[in-house]
Protein backbone atom coordinates (compact mmCIF):
# COMPACT_ATOMS: atom_id res chain seq x y z
CA UNK A 1 0.00 0.00 0.00
CA UNK A 2 1.07 3.56 -0.26
CA UNK A 3 3.25 5.12 1.89
CA UNK A 4 0.54 7.25 4.39
CA UNK A 5 2.62 10.43 4.31
CA UNK A 6 3.11 10.52 0.26
CA UNK A 7 -0.78 9.28 -0.47
CA UNK A 8 -1.43 12.22 2.50
CA UNK A 9 0.47 15.38 0.63
CA UNK A 10 -0.61 13.87 -2.84
CA UNK A 11 -4.22 14.17 -1.74
CA UNK A 12 -4.01 17.53 0.54
CA UNK A 13 -2.77 18.81 -2.77
CA UNK A 14 -5.87 17.69 -4.96
CA UNK A 15 -7.86 18.39 -2.39
CA UNK A 16 -6.86 22.37 -1.63
CA UNK A 17 -6.34 22.40 -5.87
CA UNK A 18 -10.19 21.66 -6.04
CA UNK A 19 -10.77 23.94 -3.82
CA UNK A 20 -8.94 26.59 -5.61
CA UNK A 21 -10.69 26.21 -8.74
CA UNK A 22 -14.18 25.70 -7.40
CA UNK A 23 -16.72 28.10 -9.11
CA UNK A 24 -16.42 31.08 -7.44
CA UNK A 25 -20.73 31.01 -7.62
CA UNK A 26 -21.52 27.67 -7.64
CA UNK A 27 -24.91 26.16 -9.16
CA UNK A 28 -26.99 24.28 -6.30
CA UNK A 29 -25.95 21.04 -8.28
CA UNK A 30 -22.17 22.00 -8.45
CA UNK A 31 -22.83 22.55 -4.24
CA UNK A 32 -24.11 18.85 -3.86
CA UNK A 33 -21.83 17.11 -5.98
CA UNK A 34 -19.08 18.55 -3.93
CA UNK A 35 -20.59 17.93 -0.81
CA UNK A 36 -21.58 14.31 -2.15
CA UNK A 37 -17.98 13.85 -3.33
CA UNK A 38 -16.24 14.72 0.31
CA UNK A 39 -18.77 12.98 1.80
CA UNK A 40 -17.44 9.65 -0.81
CA UNK A 41 -13.87 10.78 -0.26
CA UNK A 42 -14.27 10.34 3.35
CA UNK A 43 -15.52 6.84 2.78
CA UNK A 44 -12.68 5.92 0.06
CA UNK A 45 -9.73 6.98 1.47
CA UNK A 46 -7.06 4.54 1.40
CA UNK A 47 -6.09 5.02 5.06
CA UNK A 48 -8.43 3.84 7.35
CA UNK A 49 -7.76 6.16 10.37
CA UNK A 50 -7.70 9.23 8.02
CA UNK A 51 -10.87 8.20 6.90
CA UNK A 52 -12.61 7.56 10.15
CA UNK A 53 -11.51 11.08 11.19
CA UNK A 54 -11.74 12.99 7.98
CA UNK A 55 -15.50 11.64 8.29
CA UNK A 56 -15.41 12.52 11.89
CA UNK A 57 -14.78 15.90 11.10
CA UNK A 58 -17.66 16.29 8.13
CA UNK A 59 -19.88 15.46 10.33
CA UNK A 60 -19.32 18.00 13.05
CA UNK A 61 -18.14 20.78 10.55
CA UNK A 62 -20.38 20.29 7.30
CA UNK A 63 -18.19 21.61 4.41
CA UNK A 64 -18.95 24.93 3.04
CA UNK A 65 -19.84 24.97 -0.41
CA UNK A 66 -21.05 27.97 -1.23
CA UNK A 67 -18.17 29.86 -3.13
CA UNK A 68 -14.42 29.20 -3.79
CA UNK A 69 -13.16 31.39 -0.79
CA UNK A 70 -15.76 29.32 1.66
CA UNK A 71 -14.48 25.89 0.39
CA UNK A 72 -11.11 26.85 0.40
CA UNK A 73 -10.80 28.42 4.03
CA UNK A 74 -12.66 25.34 5.13
CA UNK A 75 -10.51 22.80 3.55
CA UNK A 76 -7.48 24.63 5.34
CA UNK A 77 -9.06 24.01 8.89
CA UNK A 78 -9.67 20.69 7.67
CA UNK A 79 -6.22 20.11 7.55
CA UNK A 80 -5.08 22.48 10.06
CA UNK A 81 -7.16 20.07 12.52
CA UNK A 82 -4.95 16.95 10.60
CA UNK A 83 -1.90 18.78 11.35
CA UNK A 84 -2.62 19.80 15.12
CA UNK A 85 -3.30 16.04 15.74
CA UNK A 86 0.12 14.90 13.96
CA UNK A 87 1.87 17.96 15.97
CA UNK A 88 2.42 19.76 12.51
CA UNK A 89 2.66 23.45 12.06
CA UNK A 90 -0.64 25.44 11.75
CA UNK A 91 -0.99 27.18 8.01
CA UNK A 92 -2.56 30.71 8.32
CA UNK A 93 -5.37 30.27 6.07
CA UNK A 94 -5.46 33.81 4.55
CA UNK A 95 -2.60 32.15 2.42
CA UNK A 96 -4.55 29.85 1.05
CA UNK A 97 -4.48 31.82 -2.53
CA UNK A 98 -1.08 32.44 -3.04
CA UNK A 99 0.15 29.07 -1.92
CA UNK A 100 -2.67 26.77 -3.88
CA UNK A 101 -4.42 28.94 -6.48
CA UNK A 102 -1.64 31.43 -7.70
CA UNK A 103 1.58 30.45 -6.59
CA UNK A 104 2.42 26.72 -6.17
CA UNK A 105 6.06 27.13 -5.12
CA UNK A 106 6.35 24.83 -1.79
P1 LIG B 1 1.06 17.86 4.33
O1 LIG B 1 0.32 17.98 5.62
O2 LIG B 1 0.72 16.71 3.45
O3 LIG B 1 0.85 19.24 3.54
C1 LIG B 1 1.29 19.42 2.20
C2 LIG B 1 1.51 20.89 1.95
O4 LIG B 1 0.28 21.57 2.15
C3 LIG B 1 2.47 21.55 2.93
O5 LIG B 1 3.77 21.48 2.49
C4 LIG B 1 1.96 22.98 3.02
O6 LIG B 1 2.55 23.79 2.03
C5 LIG B 1 0.50 22.87 2.69
N1 LIG B 1 -0.35 23.00 3.87
C6 LIG B 1 -0.13 22.56 5.14
N2 LIG B 1 -1.17 22.80 5.92
C7 LIG B 1 -2.10 23.40 5.14
C8 LIG B 1 -3.40 23.90 5.38
N3 LIG B 1 -3.97 23.82 6.59
N4 LIG B 1 -4.07 24.48 4.37
C9 LIG B 1 -3.50 24.59 3.15
N5 LIG B 1 -2.28 24.14 2.83
C10 LIG B 1 -1.58 23.54 3.84
N6 LIG B 1 -1.63 11.19 8.49
C11 LIG B 1 -1.54 10.50 9.66
O7 LIG B 1 -0.45 10.09 10.05
N7 LIG B 1 -2.66 10.26 10.43
C12 LIG B 1 -3.90 10.69 10.03
O8 LIG B 1 -4.90 10.44 10.71
C13 LIG B 1 -4.02 11.41 8.80
N8 LIG B 1 -5.22 11.82 8.33
C14 LIG B 1 -5.31 12.40 7.10
C15 LIG B 1 -6.57 12.73 6.60
C16 LIG B 1 -6.68 13.25 5.32
C17 LIG B 1 -8.04 13.60 4.79
C18 LIG B 1 -5.53 13.46 4.52
C19 LIG B 1 -5.66 14.02 3.13
C20 LIG B 1 -4.29 13.15 5.03
C21 LIG B 1 -4.15 12.62 6.32
N9 LIG B 1 -2.90 12.29 6.85
C22 LIG B 1 -2.82 11.63 8.05
C23 LIG B 1 -1.65 12.66 6.16
C24 LIG B 1 -1.08 13.97 6.73
O9 LIG B 1 -2.08 15.00 6.77
C25 LIG B 1 0.09 14.50 5.88
O10 LIG B 1 -0.30 14.57 4.52
C26 LIG B 1 1.35 13.68 5.98
O11 LIG B 1 1.72 13.59 7.35
C27 LIG B 1 2.51 14.32 5.16
O12 LIG B 1 2.73 15.60 5.67
P2 LIG B 1 3.62 16.70 4.95
O13 LIG B 1 4.54 17.22 5.99
O14 LIG B 1 4.17 16.16 3.68
O15 LIG B 1 2.62 17.90 4.60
Amino acid sequence: PPDVNKLGSASWTFLHAMAAKYPEKPTPLQQEEMTDFLNIFSHVYPCFWCAKDFEKYITENAPKVKSQEELSTWMCQAHNKVNKKLGKAQFNCDFWKPRWKEGWDE
